[in-house]
């Protein structure tokens, strides 16, 4: 199997979801055939979904895998599960980790399962803003250059979460 690059959206807004979205990264170096390769800050968002929940925090990861995308998705699914995430009826509705395939290399794909880019990605400031830390220049099968969608984003209310430097207070 061929090396792909893919990107990862995280979310969490349930039980510390800076840790939650911490060890979501570690679990992703543990993905058989995957190399995690960077890592965005992590920032906090409003809820997509019903207001009546939590912030959410948000970062991007990119990997280099051979696996399929399929069989990323079920890596990324057991790892939502061991974060004990419980799919309620309610959509967009509060979780302790979400993991969403942002891109998977240059690929399009549409099937049940799985559609990549994520359908979602373009007009979501909590996957585009931390995207363009990792990747500037990045182009979006199907959808143009990551700075241009951007461009487009109504005044976004994201703020990056800035992380205490434990080493430097000593
Ligand atoms: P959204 O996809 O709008 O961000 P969500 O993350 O809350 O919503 P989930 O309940 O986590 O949605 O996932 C529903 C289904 O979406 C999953 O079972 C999975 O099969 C499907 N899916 C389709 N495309 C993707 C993708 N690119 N990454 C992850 N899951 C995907
Ligand atoms: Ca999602
Ligand atoms: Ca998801």
């Amino acid at each position: 199997m061929q090396e792909v690059e893919a990107y990862i959206g995280l979310g969490s807004n349930l039980q510390d979801p800076q840790l939650q979205v911490t060890t979501a990264i570690d679990a992703l170096e543990e993905i058989r055939n995957t190399q995690l390769i960077a890592c965005s800050s992590m920032y906090r968002s409003k809820p997509m979904g019903p207001a009546s929940q939590p912030d959410f925090v948000n970062a991007v990861a990119k990997i280099a895998t051979t696996l399929s995308a399929e069989e990323l998705l079920t890596a990324l699914q057991s790892i939502e599960h061991g974060h004990r995430r419980v799919r309620g009826a309610q959509r967009w509705g509060p979780r302790t980790l979400d993991l969403d395939i942002i891109l998977f290399g240059d690929q399009e794909i549409d099937t049940n399962r799985l559609k990549i880019p994520h359908s979602g990605m373009t007009d979501r400031e909590f996957v585009l803003i931390p995207l363009q830390e990792i990747e500037a220049d990045l182009i979006i099968p199907g959808k143009g250059a990551l700075s241009g969608l951007i461009e487009q984003l109504p005044q976004y209310e994201l703020t990056k979460i800035e992380t205490t430097d434990v080493e430097s207070q000593s």
